[in-house]
């Protein structure tokens, strides 16, 4: 039966594959095909994890003391009942056999099957043998890791390449929720596209599928739930619909609008090496949003010239709380900014926190292990300043950085004077331990950025202090309009062209400017082409997004005239609805095309 699910579209384009539902607990476990001549020793692995399962349950068993509960020994038989089980291993092993896919991927695809056999179980008891079947299978699981390892496996959670294995149906992950780090590890992955149950449009796992640049929707609330195993599904990225088991006739119109989309990019992809100006001459600088040093590529590729926000907190997560010391965080930033060769590389200090735990979580773990408001928390330059030896730690690596390159420091979610001050303290001293210690260094401009309303409508403050701002619309959104931008409750109220977020962001870039100080903006809205003139008509000439929107912000900013729209922005600004103005300047001026200007910059 065909049906459909509705969601946030977070990252464009039309995906089409067969589901993978995947438990947030288990998306870090590895997925990747095999080859078809390795399927009968992959069948092996799972049964050596079997058989050794059976082995430890059996001990266990035996060994069990006098005083132990009557019923560990019944619950233990279950449990080697249910590992023996046809409906588990064997078909598993089909998963294997047919699918290719590796045993662990094999194993946890078939636990969803049956998971949801016991979900519609009307016996109660029946029902809760569904926390022994995931008991035995986490089980399985470590067994084997612990065993001899496939040496194709590729890193946890990745794969070679999808498209290394023509041939296979490709794959669509659909999960409850996934968290930013997880999503992470699924960078050059087996998936084609991603739908999770919860999420809003800017929440940081968002951000991250949307920087693998595959289509995906969140906040699809029972998605994991009513779409089945292997399902088809097609994600429509643009809108924000999951069709599942499309018709035929449904399934020709996305795949001929998947092909207009790839020509569609294959035509943008042209403009790589345009540099950004506008109709009348003024230069555009187009900066990239990266996570990780290897993404300074594709930053590169797009056509970036520099990094405007390298997320350093990326480097922290997923190590079991432990910190990465001054070494590796210096390899890590000089790799970014040897990689993009003598062009700038904005890195932010950590912003740990809310819905970026350093810690696996998700974001409904995370609603539940803290009662209280996590993004209203200890996170950012807050947690920073609440760790001094590791912020000066990471202020020397980022220091240790511009003898490689052009570096700037960018300190997120300032909202408090004392909290800059103690900032620039914290890098004073860094400066001299470096220097007393002989290791090099070059000048590093500071840069603050503007994510709480109270640092925009105390700007002047600031700019005294920092070279640079850099506008957070991801948080300023969140933080003006009082919406938890991971919570799809109130993802309707998310809303980028709210007055009081523009007038903010307006003001800012005028105070900036005014004080003669650099200024961009690095939230999603820099990356979003309905704000490209916008943003430049409020005199904004530096954006910072994802490398995969470069190319359709430059369109825009080729065919603006920034001049015309600077003297329409009044008229958005002090709309009750600026979303509607903003057409009906584009509207007025699409009909009254100046002449094209010379390039005078
Ligand atoms: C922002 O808040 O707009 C921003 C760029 O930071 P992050 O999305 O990492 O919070
Ligand atoms: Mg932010």
């Amino acid at each position: 039966m065909s049906f459909q699910v509705f969601g946030l579209p977070v990252s464009r384009g039309v995906a089409i594959g067969r589901a993978v539902l995947v438990a947030s607990s288990r998306v870090d476990v590895a997925h990747y095909f095999i080859d078809e001549s390795r399927v009968d020793s992959e069948i092996a692995r799972m049964r050596a994890a079997r058989d050794a399962v059976a082995g430890e349950l059996t001990a266990l068993k035996r060994d069990l003391p006098g005083d132990a509960p009557a019923e560990l020994p019944a619950l233990l038989d279950v449990h080697l009942m249910l590992l023996h089980d046809e409906a588990l291993t064997g078909a598993t092993k089909q998963w294997i056999r047919e699918r290719h896919y590796n045993a662990e991927w094999a194993l946890s695809a078939q636990l969803e099957v049956l998971a949801r056999q016991f979900d519609e179980m009307e016996d109660d008891y029946l029902r809760e043998r569904k926390a022994d079947l995931e008991q035995v299978v986490e089980r399985l699981l470590r067994a084997m890791s612990r065993g001899p390892s496939n040496s194709f496996a590729p890193a946890r959670g990745a794969a070679p390449d999808a498209r290394d294995f023509a041939g296979e149906d490709p794959l669509v992950l659909i999960a409850n929720d996934i968290a930013p780090a997880d999503m992470l590890q699924f960078k050059r992955s087996v998936f084609t596209g991603f739908i999770t149950d919860v999420g809003g449009k800017t929440s940081h796992t968002a951000i991250v599928a949307r920087s693998l640049d595959i289509p995906a929707v969140v906040g699809a609330r029972e998605a994991s739930r009513i779409i089945r195993q292997d399902d088809w599904v097609v994600i429509d990225g643009d809108a924000g619909i999951v069709i599942v088991n499309p018709s035929p006739i449904v399934l020709e119109e996305y795949r001929f609008r998947q092909r207009q989309s790839e020509l569609e990019r294959a035509r943008l992809s042209r403009l790589r090496h345009t540099p950004a100006v506008t109709l009348d001459g003024e230069r555009v600088e187009l900066l990239a949003n990266i996570e990780l040093p290897g993404d300074a590529l594709a930053a590169l590729e797009a056509g970036a010239v520099g990094v405007g926000l390298f997320r350093s907190e990326f480097l922290f997560m997923n190590r079991g709380g432990e910190l990465p010391g001054e070494d590796e965080q210096f390899e890590a930033y000089r790799a970014a900014v040897e990689a993009m060769k003598g062009l700038p590389v904005t890195i932010r200090t950590v912003d740990i926190g809310a819905d970026k735990p350093m810690e696996r979580m998700s974001v409904s773990e995370l609603r539940h292990e803290h009662a209280l408001n996590p993004a209203l928390g200890l996170r950012a330059i807050r947690w920073s300043l609440s760790e001094p030896g590791m912020f000066r730690q990471q202020l020397r690596a980022i220091l240790r950085a511009s003898a490689y390159g052009k570096v700037r420091l960018l300190i997120p979610m300032v909202a408090h004077l004392s909290e800059a001050r103690q900032t620039l303290e914290a890098l004073a001293r860094a400066r001299l331990q470096l220097t007393e210690a002989g290791k090099p260094f070059t000048h590093v401009e500071v840069g603050a950025m503007v994510e709480v309303p109270a640092a925009a409508l105390a700007l002047p403050n600031f700019l005294r202090l920092f070279d640079f701002v850099s506008i957070g619309t991801n948080d300023l959104i969140q933080y003006t309009l009082a919406i938890d931008r991971s919570d799809e409750a109130v993802a309707h109220l998310y809303d980028p062209w709210h007055p009081a977020v523009l007038a903010l962001v307006a003001q800012t870039i005028a105070q900036a400017r005014a004080a003669g100080k650099g200024v961009s903006v690095c939230g999603e809205m820099a990356g979003d082409p309905a704000f490209t003139e916008l943003l430049l008509a409020m005199g904004l000439r530096s954006f910072s997004m994802h490398p995969s929107q470069i190319a359709s912000v430059k369109q825009r900013v080729l065919r603006t005239d920034a001049q015309r729209w600077a003297g329409r922005i009044e008229q958005v600004l002090r709309a009750d609805d600026p979303q509607a103005a903003c057409a009906e300047v584009h509207r007025v001026l699409a009909n009254a095309p100046a002449a094209p200007a010379a390039v005078t910059a």
